[in-house]
């Protein structure tokens, strides 16, 4: 309740900045990141193109390096009532490949119960929460996991799914959404940990060792919820898309061609078309343009209106970075 009053006054939609640390063999680095506090976090390089760069960025919150799982879950928990609460929610991770996506979102590729990430707990406490309100309420979850790679749309809970393209609907009941992609009805955390496994294998097939396809595609765990008030009968439907997107780099254009372009401009133009969207929203524009790429199109029911959104921006500490990491804020600070 309280952190609905919260959302009211401070508006929808949150920008989180996350700081990665610098991984086991980079000895002696010296980061880009010379300042964080609660709400701001301050980049500084003695020469960039000559001159000295220093500029800070405000956000809602900043998790500098050492912040744990825990505590970045604890500022995204409140969301996940909102969700039994039949509101609908994404939560976004942006950011550079290497920045900590997959991370903040899944945990590391070995995780333990205190490395999960935002996917893992989120869905742990909606099995948690609707048990506490038994009863009173009868929930219902299913789970659906696409990837959306070169702006096609692909199942990632059926095996052969890479090779068929699925189309976006919007139907009064449920608003936008892909019909044709496997909903999978899911009662506890481990089914749906199972499913996320599935999922990633099925997204590692179409990889190869030149191309790794989880950094060029936007992945999405989309969790229906569907709870039903048992006095009055009075039905409330949330969902909850948590997406990894894909690596937010921009690519020489020089240097790459064929396949690999394709790839770096259908990223460009679908970050774009969401920072977009979020920006229209943030400003309360009258025109939000959904329609300009499949993400924002198929999140069109969850971003804006009393949807509630949180995007994750990663940051890489490394100098050699920095040109990504000011152009990772600076979109940051145009959504914030
Ligand atoms: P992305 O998904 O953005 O490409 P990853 O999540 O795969 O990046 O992170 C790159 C590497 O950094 C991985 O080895 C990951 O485990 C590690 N890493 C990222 N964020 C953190 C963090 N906050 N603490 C510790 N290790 C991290
Ligand atoms: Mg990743």
């Amino acid at each position: 309740k309280l952190y609905n009053q919260v959302q009211d006054l401070k508006g929808n939609i949150r920008v989180y900045c996350r700081v990665r640390p610098f991984l086991p063999g980079q000895s002696n680095c010296v980061s880009t990141v010379s300042h964080i506090d609660d709400e701001s976090i301050t980049i500084f390089a003695p020469s960039m193109y000559g001159k000295e760069y220093r500029r800070a960025f405000s956000f809602n919150k900043v998790f500098g390096p050492f912040v744990t799982q825990d505590e970045v879950f604890l500022d995204t928990q409140p969301l996940i009532r909102s969700v039994l609460d039949g509101y609908n929610v994404c939560i976004f991770a942006y950011g550079q490949t290497g920045s900590g996506k997959t991370f903040t979102m899944s945990g590391p590729r070995e995780f333990t119960e205190q490395s999960r990430g935002v996917n893992y707990r989120a869905l742990s406490d909606l099995f948690d929460l609707s048990e506490q309100r038994r009863d009173n309420f009868s929930y219902d979850v299913s789970v659906q996991m696409i990837e959306i790679y070169n702006e096609q749309v692909r199942d990632l809970l059926v095996n052969d799914g890479l090779n068929k393209r699925l189309e976006i609907h919007s139907s009064s009941q449920r608003g936008f959404n892909v019909p044709d992609a496997n909903l999978v009805p899911v009662a506890s955390t481990s089914e749906v940990i199972e499913l996320m496994n599935i999922g990633q294998k099925n997204r590692a097939v179409g990889a190869t060792a030149l191309n790794d396809r989880s950094s060029r595609s936007h992945s999405c765990l989309t969790v229906h919820v569907q709870g039903r008030d048992l006095t009055s009968g009075t039905v409330l439907r949330g969902c909850m898309h948590l997406v990894d997107l894909a690596g937010s780099e921009r690519v020489d254009k020089s240097e790459v061609t064929g396949e690999r372009l394709k790839e770096a401009q259908h990223i460009n133009k679908s970050l774009s078309a969401l920072g977009d969207v979020i920006a229209a929203l943030a400003q309360k524009n009258s025109h939000v343009p959904y329609r300009n790429s499949k993400l924002t199109q198929l999140l069109q029911d969850s971003l804006g209106g009393q949807a509630k959104t949180l995007m994750f921006v990663h940051i890489s500490p490394e100098v050699d970075a920095i040109g990504e990491t000011i152009s990772t804020l600076k979109f940051a600070e145009r959504v914030a």
